[in-house]
């Protein structure tokens, strides 16, 4: 006899209970999947949801949502599983080293670096691949065999390193047990080697590389971000640790002390290129992935993902390199949300992707107009798209010598061959107009402009800066920001404080 389904778990109810305390919702799916462009229209939302109904393209909320998130866990685009997240684990731990030449060195718990040494130590690799830097930050893979070297590469270079051609040379040199530490590129990298049927590592046997992964979010561009910290007036030669912890960036002189701090969303647009492309937060194909992200200070969340890893790590708690304890839900929590942003990022072009724009000193108001090499081709007009390119957080920045704006698209398609126009108008006259001609802005892509107008010098009262923008069927935008406004509100602010 056939058996009748469980009327209980096909309910909107039973489903509304099994979500409770999630935090997934409508306004997510709008925000990560509709907003974002990436919605296929194939209606799975509207299809579970009373108060959801398929209006101009798009769900549309019909009446009040309660935030059960049914509606966000039946799309296709959002990723909803732990192991779609953080993938698959056989145990997750918080640990720290009880090294005492470790403690207070290396990166939060210093688990990676002590389960380097627990290997070397037992005999069980001829070495290991790790990343180390020179006076100048500039990261150095390197084969290293003895402790010492060990202890001194602890700490973490947010640069690429090309590991991999490292392990190779160690595995040519004879070297064949060998601890590899990489970013979860990297770990991609050695297990498509492993596993793919053309994978170089596949048909050598000898070759047992043990793969400690780590949680990684960014990388940045040496060439970029190093610039702007010289730009800043520090000297890389004077610091001594560079670590990111709670979306902030941080730098320590050769004390220990930590003396600088940046949002990490400011140094976005240094991010190596890749990263902007890049799904996996705790290297889902390692062995043993260690990160800092879900433990507190001191600490490192520690995910066992393969029987040899688990074992490895507990066996060196056992003989005293490091201490752990299993990580709690709350704990495993954290580390779910942050992979969930990376993943999701992936769908964010707004906020993966910035355009800076400065024109150079000698083209400002007063010199030479400029135009920047970027090739253009014709495409027929949206006509929508005029009400959807938004000019954003006009401000004075550099002591008012610069106007600061973003030019938004917020239309969902993609606009093409956009002429930019930017003039200082004074009473009726237009002076200097600086034009940049820009092949394609991305749905949701915005471009910063850093324009100089050298307000000290000049009468405010009647300075506007223009912003005009077409494409060649049609103008997109055509706005005026009044400096004198924008210094009044500025001083409002001030005196509030
Ligand atoms: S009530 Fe409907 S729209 Fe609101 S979260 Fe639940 S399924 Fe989505
Ligand atoms: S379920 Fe997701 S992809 Fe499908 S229509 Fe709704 S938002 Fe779009
Ligand atoms: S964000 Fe991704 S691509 Fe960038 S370094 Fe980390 S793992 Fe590699």
């Amino acid at each position: 006899m056939m058996e009748q389904p469980d009327k209980e778990r096909t309910t909107f109810e039973y489903l509304t209970k099994r979500l409770e305390g999630k935090k997934d919702s409508y306004g997510m799916l709008m925000k990560e999947v509709v907003k974002s462009g990436v919605c296929t229209h194939c209606s799975a939302c509207t299809a579970v949801c009373d108060v959801l109904e398929w209006v101009d393209n798009q769900p549309k909320l019909v009446g009040k949502c309660t935030g059960c998130g049914i509606c966000y866990n039946q799309c296709p685009r959002t990723i909803t599983v732990p192991e779609d997240l953080i993938g698959r684990y056989k145990a997750a731990y918080i640990g720290k080293t009880l090294i005492p030449e470790m403690v207070g060195k290396g990166q939060d718990g210093g688990i990676t670096t002590s389960l380097l040494l627990y290997l070397m130590d037992k005999g069980l690799i001829d070495g290991a691949i790790v990343t180390t830097r020179d006076e100048k930050w500039n990261a150095t893979p390197a084969f290293v065999k003895d402790r010492g070297e060990l202890i001194k590469a602890a700490g973490s270079v947010y640069v690429h390193s090309q590991t991999v051609k490292a392990l190779f040379d160690a595995i040519k040199s004879g070297n064949h047990a060998v601890a590899f530490v990489g970013t979860p590129c990297n770990i991609d990298a050695i297990a498509k080697m492993e596993n793919s049927p053309y994978g170089m590592m596949l048909y050598n046997l000898r070759n047992q590389i043990f793969k400690i992964g780590l949680f990684c979010m960014d990388s940045f561009a040496p060439e970029t971000l190093y610039g702007f910290f010289r730009r800043e007036g520090i000297d890389l030669e004077n610091i001594s640790k560079m670590d990111i912890s709670k979306g902030q960036f941080h730098l320590y002189d050769m004390e220990g002390n930590r003396i600088k701090s940046y949002k990490i969303r400011a140094l976005n647009k240094y991010k190596s290129s890749s990263c902007n492309f890049c799904m996996d937060l705790t290297s889902e194909h390692a062995d043993v992935s260690i990160g800092s992200v879900g433990s507190p200070d001191g600490y490192n969340t520690i995910l066992c993902r393969s029987a040899f890893g688990d074992l490895v790590l507990k066996d060196a708690a056992e003989h005293g390199y490091i201490e752990i304890k299993e990580a709690s839900d709350k704990d495993l929590g954290a580390v779910i949300r942050l992979a969930k942003m990376k993943k999701q990022s992936l769908y964010n072009v707004n906020v993966r992707t910035q355009y800076v724009f400065t024109p150079p000193a000698s083209e400002a108001p007063g010199e030479a107009t400029a135009e920047a090499p970027v090739e253009t081709t014709a495409t027929p007009a949206i006509p929508f798209l005029a009400k959807k390119l938004k000019l954003k957080k006009p401000k004075l920045t550099n002591k008012r010598n610069n106007l600061k704006f973003t030019l938004a698209n917020d239309s969902g398609y993609i606009m093409e061959d956009l002429d930019i126009k930017i003039a200082v108008t004074e009473d009726i006259f237009e002076k200097s107009a600086w034009h940049a001609k820009i092949a394609g802005l991305y749905p949701y892509e915005s471009m910063v402009f850093d324009y100089p107008v050298n307000v000290g010098e000049v009468e405010t009262s009647t300075l506007e800066i223009m912003v005009e923008v077409r494409n060649p069927t049609e103008p997109l935008l055509s706005e005026k920001i009044s400096i004198q406004k924008l210094i009044d509100k500025a001083n409002k602010r001030k005196n509030k404080k």
